[in-house]
């Protein structure tokens, strides 16, 4: 055969939103291709780029960038989010076609794009260069319901009262995404989550960071009206099915981990004794929210690990971080090897702000949560977790001060440490370990959507 009429080898580009909770699944998600056969690249901005530790892990991925429009500091530099957005969506578009023709002239040209659904405009992209379109989502099947349901205009927003949707239990106003509920804190944040189903009647795909299992009525809606299909929960392969050789760990990470500390002081506690505390790469607790946290946690009189970021740390009461009681019964880090820690034996609870990632994590490695969600699909995520997966408690909020109380931290802390809950959430985490490990395992629910695009992308290339 002549090389011009050779089918090209299919070769994706992966776009990701340039923070961490979207770059961890999209590049999970690239080793799952590559381990199929599918040449990868990993997209993402020039500003967030720089500030990404690699790892040996992901060496064989290359990387490109694009520019969002502020290539020294990113979304900070822009001044607000609504500055950020529009100069993103201005630039990011003619950065990507230029990527694009680059790949082209050097090749291997690329024949898809799986973007993340945060960046609709890339389907154009796509489209311009006769590439096949596939939108990731990030966020759960009932988080993207939610939104779709407001994009169509289906859903009164600010919602006010409880809601219905197909294949959810009833939702609560403080069950529902934050920025539905609060509409002018981020409007270009809500904006851009309500924008993601702008223009899914013109794509290939749409994949979700999700295994069917786990929402399985909310994935079948959605399998009728968009070609959606569950490929998650991408947690690194060691973790789950172990297919994927030496994948420990997600690979690029904005933060660097404090790891030898870390896993040090894990290995001094007994089993089963210690709370582990996060609230992810991007939430900004209140101040009044930390001291309630601080003053629960010493309260409760159990171990603690505390991960607060470097521009969260001055929040924390004065002399706290310090202090001798702290000392003697935790540890503060700006960051950890997340995953390493939730599968340590040292580990009885995670108290967490629901990020997506996290959420999936914790299902994945069967560890019980308390659920203090902070912001946008956090509350979606804590619903579930204490309703329909049984893996947790949501503190109740202070409505006055708009806060969890310590009281109320330590009463749940006590409660979720207690041998008979625990027993419980163990038992549904064994559950969902095995429902999650199945799922991305040889012939799983999401090995087997992961195989029909390789096939098709094969295909039409
Ligand atoms: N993470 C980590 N170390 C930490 C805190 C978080 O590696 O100290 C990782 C965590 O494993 C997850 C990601 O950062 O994969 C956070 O994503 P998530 O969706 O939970 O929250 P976000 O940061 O997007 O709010």
């Amino acid at each position: 055969m002549e090389e011009s009429s050779m089918p090209l080898k299919p070769h994706c580009l992966i776009l990701s939103y340039p923070s961490q909770g979207h770059i961890n699944p999209m590049l999970q998600f690239a080793k799952r291709l590559l381990h199929k056969g599918v040449k990868v690249t990993l997209v993402t901005t020039k500003s967030i780029s720089k500030t990404l530790h690699g790892s040996s892990t992901c060496t064989s991925i290359p990387l490109e960038v694009i520019s969002d429009g502020f290539d020294s500091g990113g979304i900070g530099a822009a001044g607000s989010p609504e500055a950020y957005l529009e100069r993103f969506w201005k630039v990011g578009p003619e950065t990507l076609s230029e990527l694009v023709e680059r790949l082209i002239f050097r090749g291997p040209p690329p024949t898809c794009i799986v973007y993340d659904s945060f960046l609709p405009w890339a389907l154009d992209v796509a489209r311009k260069f006769k590439l096949v379109g596939a939108a990731f989502f990030t966020m759960s099947c009932a988080v993207n319901s939610v939104f779709y349901h407001c994009q169509k205009g289906w859903l009164e927003v600010p919602v006010k009262k409880q809601v219905l949707l197909p294949g959810m239990p009833p939702l609560e106003p403080h069950d529902m995404p934050s920025l539905l509920c609060d509409l002018a804190t981020y409007p270009g944040f809500t904006g851009m989550l309500v924008n993601q189903f702008s223009n899914l009647d013109k794509v290939d795909w749409v994949l979700c960071n999700t295994a069917y299992e786990l929402d399985p009525e909310v994935a079948d809606w959605f399998m009728k009206i968009l070609p959606f299909r569950t490929i998650g929960p991408t947690v690194p392969s060691t973790y789950l099915d172990s297919r994927l050789e030496q994948d420990k760990e997600y690979g690029f990470s904005i933060f660097e981990p404090d790891h030898d500390t870390t896993m040090r002081w894990l290995s001094t506690k007994p089993k089963g004794s210690v709370v582990y505390v996060s609230f992810g790469s991007m939430a900004e607790l209140k101040t009044d929210q930390m001291h309630e946290l601080a003053m629960g946690l010493k309260r409760s009189n159990c171990y603690f690990l505390w991960v607060v970021r470097s521009s969260e740390a001055e929040k924390l009461p004065q002399g706290f971080a310090n202090c001798t009681e702290t000392s003697q019964k935790g540890l503060i880090v700006t960051w950890c090897p997340q995953l390493e820690v939730l599968v340590h034996e040292a580990l009885g609870l995670f108290v967490t702000h629901c990020g997506w990632n996290s959420t999936l994590e914790a299902l994945s490695l069967g560890v019980p949560m308390l659920a203090i969600p902070q912001w946008t699909d956090q509350a979606t995520n804590a619903k579930y977790i204490m309703d329909v997966w049984k893996m947790g408690l949501r503190p109740l909020v202070d409505e006055e001060r708009g806060v969890v109380t310590s009281e109320e931290i330590e009463h749940c802390l006590r409660k979720v440490m207690e041998e008979e809950t625990r027993k419980k959430m163990k038992e549904n985490a064994g559950k969902w370990r095995k429902i999650t490990k199945d799922a991305v395992g040889e012939g799983g629910s999401s090995d087997r959507n992961i195989e029909e695009f390789v096939a098709k992308l094969g295909a039409r290339t």
